[in-house]
């Protein structure tokens, strides 16, 4: 899941950026409202933290131009401002909800899951494709009744790849939901990471249908069903 944080103060931007990462979201940062506003529109995000004031442009702004635009990211909004007027104005504005700062992580997570669950149900901790699941809650990734030990990218590749089971997923894809956009992805990171993953999750289970499969000059595909 990959999660836009727009704010301008750079010490809460980075301690939610270094937050989130521990529970293996993918963050991009942005420092003002018009680079937060170029990403939200560029970039594929899940969800946008987004700070209520702002340079360039504020908050309510931003919101306001996304719903516009068609653009139904849930947003979180953060204000240092309490007053009831603030609170209506965001939702009004679009934002899915609203947090007053200054706030514990514990509650800005909180609010995170919940947006993240609400929408699609893309949020919820089980995710499974024939006998192999991945706990999004627990980290846990298991294989019948042996467990898989991840890496942090591996792991994110492979939630991103379930949650789409059984649908063609290209490498832009992949490179736009698992790695910050700042990243520099050489033409075969992803497929490194892939085989790294089938390794962990197909190949060691040679007795059984190979669940990851390269859909030759399109890209990937998680699936249970024989081909
Ligand atoms: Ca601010």
């Amino acid at each position: 899941m990959k999660i836009l944080i727009v704010e301008d103060e750079h010490k809460i931007a980075n301690s939610i950026k270094k937050g989130l990462e521990q529970e293996n979201y993918v963050t991009d940062v942005a420092y003002d409202g018009t680079q937060g506003l170029d990403l939200a529109v560029g970039e594929d995000y899940d969800l946008i933290i987004l700070d209520r004031l702002l340079p360039g442009m504020d908050g309510l702004t931003i919101c306001t131009t996304l719903r516009k635009k068609q653009i139904h990211i849930p947003i979180l909004l953060l204000t240092a401002k309490g007053q009831l007027n603030d609170r209506v104005e965001g939702l009004n504005a679009g934002a899915d909800d609203y947090l007053v700062k200054p706030f514990a992580f514990e509650e800005l997570l909180a609010r995170v899951r919940a947006l993240l669950r609400r929408p699609q149900k893309t949020a919820e901790n089980k995710l499974t494709v024939g006998e192999l699941s991945l706990d999004t809650s627990t980290f846990q990734v298991e294989r019948g009744t042996k467990s898989i030990t991840l890496s942090q990218k591996e792991f994110a590749l492979l939630e991103y790849l379930m949650r789409h089971a059984n649908k063609v997923i290209t490498k832009d894809q992949i490179i736009n939901h698992v790695w910050n956009y700042d990243t520099d992805i050489l033409p075969n990171t992803v497929e490194v990471y892939m085989t790294h993953l089938r390794n962990k999750v197909d190949r060691i289970f040679p007795d059984k249908l190979a669940l990851i499969r390269t859909v030759r000059g399109f890209g990937y595909m998680i699936s249970d069903k024989e081909v």
